[in-house]
């Protein structure tokens, strides 16, 4: 192939053209991260590879990569699928190549040297990328293959692609005329900086609080553990003797569960959520508010009515409406039922003698007196029915079973860490389907949470089929003394989700890696499914043997379990849905007018009536999800991901077959598919209809 030839020659040029004084052509030829990698399954050859050869391979790879753009922007022959869409897909090689392993590394296994070339590259990669997207001459090349392409001969997937880069685009500002486009820069230059600013702001009131006690009678109704937590803030704060708690997760939400004073409950959730709301220098309401007119300014600018209607396009969801919908029809039964654990609540206060009404510092607190009153369930007490490689075991059987893939353990591959496993993924006729690397405890290096990812993605490269290299990583408790590793109920259920992305990894089969990624709104679907196998007696008896006796779990244990995950699922939901309806509404704003936060937000909530024990779970002041991260008009995804994945999962119940052979191929369909069919659509071909809300209020106890 001609072209092959060409971009093979400029992959030699970039090779030879020196990129700076850190990579001299010598030091490429020693440069692992440089070379053809001839390990099984072109796995990294780990032990080769040393932090300081990432700088030059990076900014190596950077030169490459540009140089490719350029020559696909500059082609004097006519656009075509081919020479444009074909050739991006196909650039930027080695980058993927080296940053797979970077962002593998710097995730699980970093240190400062790693960490000081991330801080180096971080703005050279994001500059590449700004560089490809503002390149006029490229985008005219896409525009014209994307005007034709109702005449051409593309097949469905390479018409998705050429659609899908034509609107990245577009979205982007692409298509603007000058004036506007200096109007999208400047937008777009303010917005980065005040969502800066949020963060900062809710950063510093989240740090700032402490709540100090000197008083040993103050501690009382504190577990020991919370107490030594204390303990450890003072001393870390130079308070020696004294107790400090703070609004971090670990530290504010066991208080608010144990502390018996009720006066110190009520202070510190009082600064919890006035985070950002001081009317001092720190103040988010006006920041907020001047974010939400932007965005609005920016969406118009694009043709949009508001933020929603913008980002949402990108979604299952599609509209706002479609949003609004899902979030309505869970309100009420959710509201219903918080209602009901508030009368809850208040009769135990009653039961004390206490002459005082419900409010929002008691909620935590009384409910997990009701809780042990009625559940008793002791996590400790099922830890030995979940030994870590007991779990694996039992998460590879129901990927079997569904789908009849195989997991063989492949100690000979390299691997970043001697704690890290490998695996080999066949499909069921024994066809290689990705090599699955395994990382389950935390160490010093590693950054905490879970979660799922490859180093190399499926794709088709220059024709050539690319198998992934996929990764979840989790920080599960080690094993202590003569005890294997046994998880808590938490991490069986994490250790099922993570496999769920990669399932999705190993299954994948887009050719093509921009289209391959599921919307927001339906990238947990793939995850959250797992969870529903994890815990079902069927399921339980292939892998809960106590790891002394092999006795299976009892069903006594299995039914506190499942009573036990329904209890207080109103507050829950109705904490979540408030603060997704309050996202809705900031981001479904038609107007540049900038708002008073304060009344915006008390309209917001009085219109769904929410009830006045239960805060949303963020206040717009401190909303760092939607206001200075990524899941502005989006916190909804994640309810909206479980209604599809409990619906999901019904049609196997449907059947009377949890492993049920059509259902699972059909699944495995809509997995494989990826990004390259409408969700929504690829959904209802898979399941025959649209997901109903029904399973998920039944499985949170909610009908
Ligand atoms: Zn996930």
């Amino acid at each position: 192939m001609t072209r092959r030839t060409a971009l093979f020659l400029l992959l030699m040029l970039a090779t030879i053209v020196p990129t700076g004084a850190q990579a001299p052509a010598a030091a490429s030829a020693d440069n692992p991260l440089l070379r053809e990698w001839t390990t099984p399954f072109k796995v990294p050859p780990f032990s080769e590879i040393k932090p300081e050869h990432f700088l030059p391979a990076i900014k190596e790879a950077i030169a490459q990569n540009r140089t490719e753009i350029a020559a696909i922007a500059n082609d004097t022959q006519p656009a075509t699928f081919s020479n444009t869409f074909e050739a991006l897909e196909n650039s930027g090689e080695l980058l993927a190549k080296v940053q797979g392993v970077f962002n593998a590394l710097t995730g699980a296994e970093t240190n400062p040297q790693l960490q000081a070339v991330n801080r180096e590259v971080t703005p050279l990669v994001s500059a590449l990328r700004d560089e490809v997207r503002l390149n006029e001459k490229l985008f005219q090349r896409i525009k014209a293959v994307y005007d034709a392409r109702a005449k051409g001969s593309l097949t469905p997937i390479q018409a998705k692609l050429v659609e899908e880069v034509y609107k990245g685009y577009v979205r982007a500002g692409a298509s603007l005329d000058p004036a506007k486009k200096e109007q999208l820069k400047k937008v777009n230059a303010e917005l980065s900086m005040l969502t800066l600013k949020f963060a900062d702001n809710q950063l510093h009131d989240t740090n700032e609080f402490k709540l100090v006690i000197d008083r040993q009678e103050d501690l009382k109704g504190l577990p020991p553990s919370v107490v030594a937590g204390g303990a450890a803030a003072a001393k870390a704060a130079n308070m020696p003797g004294k107790w400090v708690y703070t609004l971090q997760a670990p530290s504010i939400w066991p208080f608010l569960q144990y502390a018996d004073s009720r006066d110190l409950r009520r202070q510190i959730l009082a600064a919890y959520t006035s985070r950002g709301d001081r009317n001092d220098q720190w103040d988010n309401k006006k920041t907020l508010s001047r974010i939400a007119a932007l965005r609005v300014e920016r969406s118009q600018l694009m043709g949009f009515k508001s933020y929603a209607d913008f980002a949402l396009e990108e979604n299952m969801s599609k509209t706002p409406a479609g949003v609004y919908n899902l979030l309505n029809q869970l309100w009420t039964p959710a509201r219903n039922v918080a209602l009901r654990e508030a009368a809850d609540l208040q009769a135990s206060i009653d039961k004390e003698g206490g002459t005082f009404k419900l409010e929002a510092a008691d909620w935590r607190y009384y409910t997990e007196k009701v809780r042990k009153a009625r559940f008793d369930l002791d996590e400790q007490a099922l830890r030995p029915y979940f030994k870590l490689d007991n779990v694996v075991q039992g998460a590879f059987a129901v990927a079997n079973k569904l789908y009849g893939i195989t997991f063989t353990p492949r100690p000979d591959l390299p691997t970043y860490h001697p704690e890290v496993r490998a695996y080999e993924v066949k499909d069921a006729n024994g066809e290689h389907l990705s090599v699955f690397f395994t990382d389950y405890h935390p160490r010093p290096g590693k950054r905490t949470g879970a979660w799922s990812g490859a180093m190399r993605g499926a794709s088709v490269r220059n024709g050539k089929v690319v198998r992934p290299l996929a990764t979840n990583v989790c920080n599960f408790s080690r094993p202590a003394g003569d005890e294997p590793a046994l998880l808590t109920l938490e991490e069986v259920n994490t250790l099922f989700h993570e496999l769920g992305h990669a399932l999705a990894t190993f299954l994948g089969k887009v050719p093509y890696p921009t289209i391959a990624r599921f919307p927001r709104d339906f990238v947990e679907v793939p995850s959250q499914i797992m969870e529903n196998w994890c815990l079902e007696p069927e399921v339980l008896k292939m892998y809960a043997k106590h790891y002394k006796t092999g006795e299976v779990i009892p069903a006594a244990l299995i039914e506190k379990i499942e009573k036990s995950a329904q209890f207080n699922q109103g507050f829950i939901t109705v904490e979540y849905l408030a603060a997704s309806f309050l996202d809705m509404d900031w981001h479904t704003l038609a107007t540049t007018a900038e708002q008073d936060a304060t009344a915006f937000e008390k309209a917001s909530m009085e219109k769904i009536r929410l009830l006045p024990e239960i805060p949303p779970r963020y206040r717009s002041p401190f909303y760092t999800h939607v206001f200075s991260g990524g899941y502005s008009a989006g916190y909804y995804a994640y309810i909206w991901s479980e209604v599809y994945d409990k619906d999901a999962f019904q049609a196997f119940v449907e059947k009377g077959n949890l492993f049920d052979p059509a259902t699972a191929k059909a699944f495995r369909r809509l997995l494989e598919q990826g990004g390259t069919v409408d969700a929504m659509t690829a959904y209802k071909t898979f399941r025959g209809k649209d997901a109903s809300v029904e399973p998920l209020l039944k499985a949170r106890g909610l009908k």
